[in-house]
Parts: C-alpha cells; sequence; structure tokens
C-alpha cells in the first residue's frame, strides 16, 4: 500500500483499511488536508479456511506511519466488528477516542485489563451530538436503531464540499428491541439540505446492479457499500440528496479521493 502519496489540497480521502468487501474488521480513513479521521476499529471473524485462528484486526501499517497525522478516531457503536479491534491497536495509534456513553463505557472496560489503560483520551459525546475538535473535520451523530444502544451514523464535513454520511449499522424500526429508533427525522432533513457527497453504507452485499437500481441515476455522488444490505431503506430519506453512483474501492491499494 502507498504510504507516501502526495495530499492534494481539499480533497476528501476515503481510505478503508477493513470492512469494505467483507464481513467485520471496520476501520475507514477519511483523510483531508494532511489529516486523517479514523471512523470504527473492530475485529474480524476467522472462518473455516483459517484454523486456529482466533480473530482478526485490520493491517493498520498504513496509519500507523502516518500516526502524526491521525487525529482521533470516532466509534460509531460498541459492536465487537466496531470497536474489538482497538484494544490490540489502540497502543500503536494512541489518538484520541470519541463515543457515545454507552460505547464509551464498553472501551473503557475493555482497556481497563491493560496496563496503559489511563493513557487512553476518552471522549464521551452525547448522541446526537457533534463533535468540533477534531479540525478539519466536522461530525455529527445521528441516532439509528441496531441491535445495541446509541448505534449512530456520522454526517462528516470536510471544508467546504458537501457532507459524508456514514451509516455505520442500523435498521429502520419502530420499536427497537434495544435502544433509541432511528433519527428519521435527521436523515430527512440531510436529504432534504441536498449535496451529499458520498453515502458510505454498510450494505457490502449489494450487488452493483441493486446499487445502481436505487441511486444509478443520480451522479455526482458516490456509494461505498459496506456490509448488512440496508441500501434499499437509505432511498426514502434521501430522494432528494445528488446521491450516489457505484464506486469501488481500493483494489491498488490507493486511496479514493473526491
Ligand atoms: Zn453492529
Amino acid at each position: 500500500m502507498t504510504t507516501d502519496f502526495e495530499w492534494e489540497k481539499d480533497k476528501l480521502y476515503f481510505l478503508p483499511l477493513g470492512g469494505c468487501g467483507l464481513f467485520g474488521a471496520n476501520l475507514t480513513l477519511y483523510g483531508f488536508n494532511g489529516k486523517w479521521l479514523m471512523v470504527d476499529c473492530g475485529m474480524g471473524f476467522p472462518d473455516d479456511t483459517m484454523p486456529s485462528v482466533d480473530l482478526l484486526v485490520p493491517d493498520i501499517t498504513f496509519i500507523k506511519q502516518q500516526r502524526d497525522n491521525l487525529i482521533g478516531c470516532v466509534l460509531t457503536h460498541a459492536h465487537e466488528d466496531h470497536i474489538g479491534a482497538l484494544e490490540y491497536l489502540w497502543p500503536d495509534l494512541k489518538c484520541p477516542l470519541y463515543a457515545t456513553p454507552f460505547t464509551a463505557a464498553m472501551i473503557r472496560s475493555k482497556f481497563a485489563e491493560h496496563s496503559w489503560a489511563d493513557q487512553a483520551e476518552i471522549h464521551t459525546i452525547p448522541v446526537g451530538g457533534e463533535i468540533k475538535d477534531l479540525k478539519p473535520f466536522h461530525i455529527r451523530m445521528i441516532g439509528m436503531a441496531h441491535s445495541i444502544p446509541e448505534a449512530q451514523s456520522l454526517v462528516i464535513t470536510a471544508g467546504d464540499l458537501p457532507p459524508v454520511l456514514h451509516t455505520g449499522d442500523w435498521k429502520l424500526d419502530a420499536t427497537p428491541c434495544v435502544g433509541d429508533e432511528t433519527d428519521e427525522t435527521s436523515l430527512a432533513a440531510l436529504g432534504e439540505a441536498g449535496g451529499i457527497l458520498a453515502v458510505v453504507a454498510q450494505c457490502g452485499d449489494l450487488l452493483e446492479s441493486t446499487v445502481k437500481r436505487h441511486f444509478g441515476a443520480k451522479d455526482s455522488g458516490s456509494l461505498i457499500p459496506g456490509h448488512g444490505g440496508v441500501l434499499d431503506r437509505l432511498d426514502g430519506f434521501l430522494t432528494v440528496a445528488p446521491v450516489v453512483a457505484l464506486l469501488t474501492w481500493g483494489a491498488d491499494g490507493s486511496p479514493l479521493t473526491w
């Protein structure tokens, strides 16, 4: 993987180190004007082709070499495939962490087993809250229904570019078994505001034809499949927004830019 690329000014870079095209090991980097923002740091799960392997973690070689430019990591929710690799990888990164109260508590409980636990800077953000101290990025959370409390989508803005909606895991459920229902009002408002640059969705089992059927007619953004099969549920929210065309990523290990 390229680690010494030249930054292009005012370009937004998208670089998944895990989670795209596979289930688990979610770790996404967004780059802007020399700084990297990390979203999630999850473990992956070995299958029967990996005997004696207990768990998988993302390969963080790239961001480890650029650790001085890593401004922080935001965790979307507390499932293992989103926070489970933190306790193994954080000592190599030592970046500030940002999460809702429930997710932050889960991280603290994992870190408590390690000698370095008191070195970690963990910021607690309210559900639906904002993160203003990760410049050049601005991050707003939107609460989503999921199978764990306090799952959040992230509205990530950098410079004068329209925002990226990083969905995390989510579903539409008026009576979720745990946690709150999806904040549809905020999602709809985001769509009505228009100008969404990209939806980075947890829906990697989508086929290209499915993506194009829903969003292919609109062409000023990109959709990055993650996992989960929920893209069709976005359609109702974001009908006004100029998302999305299918974009593949990382085939040559290079970051994408907008
Ligand atoms: Zn989840």
